[in-house]
């Protein structure tokens, strides 16, 4: 609101706070303390705003996406969200969700996906602040499903009653980033988070009646070939019901950007070089493991997991108003998916030696 207001006066965007433009102004973060002062969404405004993700569809029905909370305390190298959210997490205020919840009802959206980093995260005021969401929701008289984005300790950290409450609210599928499947890894990337707690996260989900989605990363320092296929098993070896495999992006103000560039490299050059940004983001590779063996991992993730065997378990667990959505998920995932990376630009990275270090 704040460029568009500096525009509407005539002032130069770089004004605003939170804007600044290469080489001319470093920009400082633009937090809104208190959530509450956003104003709701105007959703209805947005394009397509209500055509449900292919990826991450719950069910048929209008589909949107909504963040509840801002900020991540977490410090895990290579994600960028506590830098661009902050680390407090900030909340919208039980009465505000009530509001943003009910606003779903009047646009006739049927699923929502909560994509907030930590909008519950292990603490001691964990399943109070579940309650408190659930009871939330129930008075928007809202009768959607919803995704939320969890981490895994904090899964395995709330109590019985408030993971049954998240279920009986409409909590359809939680997503975990696992990232990996091999302790080294987890530690180097400093996810604080162990493989088996993983695997219990993921079977308390399932048997509460919620769907489980992981997200695995391929590439990282040091990480073998015999690492990434220990990874991939691991992902097959869970009761997920779905799985994303992601080459590792190297995003600029990371701890892993410092570590793969050096602190005082320019970020603007790196994103803007097909060879090293081939499709928008910076992607890792080193001289012992090329691009290619990257993306080809990638591909191969999906198409392990994504067999016929896991879409019956799947459809097993699932009411019937979601088994075709389901279905057509599984075929996108293990048909078209493994092909997403195969861009022209990815014969430009086949030898690794587009100048990112290893
Ligand atoms: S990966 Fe998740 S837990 Fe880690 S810093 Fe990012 S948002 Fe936080």
């Amino acid at each position: 609101m704040s460029i568009w207001n500096n525009l509407q006066a005539g002032r130069a965007p770089e004004v605003a706070s939170g804007v600044g433009l290469p080489g001319r102004w470093i920009a400082q973060p633009h937090r809104t303390a208190n959530l509450d002062d956003l104003e709701l969404p105007a959703r209805d405004l947005l394009p397509g705003f209500d055509v449900p993700s292919a990826r991450r569809a719950v069910g048929s029905g209008r589909a949107t996406a909504a963040f509840l909370s801002r900020g991540c305390p977490y410090s895990c190298t290579f994600c960028a969200a506590p830098l661009s959210s902050g680390r407090k997490v900030r909340r919208l205020s039980p009465h505000r969700v009530t509001d943003e919840i009910r606003s779903f009802r009047q646009l006739e959206i049927e699923q929502v996906i909560f994509y907030d980093d930590c909008l519950f995260i292990r603490s001691a005021q964990l399943n109070t602040r579940i309650l408190e969401f659930c009871e939330a929701l129930s008075n928007a008289e809202w009768t959607g499903t919803f995704q939320l984005e969890l981490r895994c300790d904090a899964v395995n950290a709330m109590s019985e009653s408030a993971l049954q409450a998240l279920q009986s609210v409409g909590c359809r599928q939680v997503n975990m980033g696992i990232e990996k499947g091999h302790l080294a890894q987890l530690k180097q990337f400093r996810k604080r988070l162990l493989p088996e707690q993983a695997r219990d996260s993921v079977d308390r989900l399932v048997s509460t009646g919620i769907r489980a989605a992981g997200t695995f990363i391929v590439g990282g320092a040091g990480e073998t070939m015999e690492d990434i296929d220990q990874t991939i098993k691991f992902a097959c070896s869970l009761n997920l019901d779905f799985a994303h495999f992601n080459p590792l992006a190297v995003y600029p103000g990371t701890q892993l950007f410092s570590e793969t560039f050096g602190h005082a490299a320019e970020w603007l050059p790196l994103c803007l070089d097909d060879k090293i940004s081939p499709m928008g983001d910076i992607l890792w590779r080193s001289a012992d493991m090329p691009l290619s063996a990257i993306l080809d991992s990638v591909a191969q993730g999906y198409r392990d997991f994504y067999t016929t065997a896991r879409l019956s378990g799947a459809l097993a667990r699932a009411p019937r108003s979601e088994r075709a959505e389901l279905t057509e998920s599984y075929e996108v995932l293990a048909v078209r998916r493994p092909h997403s990376w195969d861009t022209p630009s990815r014969a430009l990275n086949t030898d690794g030696s587009c100048g990112v270090a290893g």
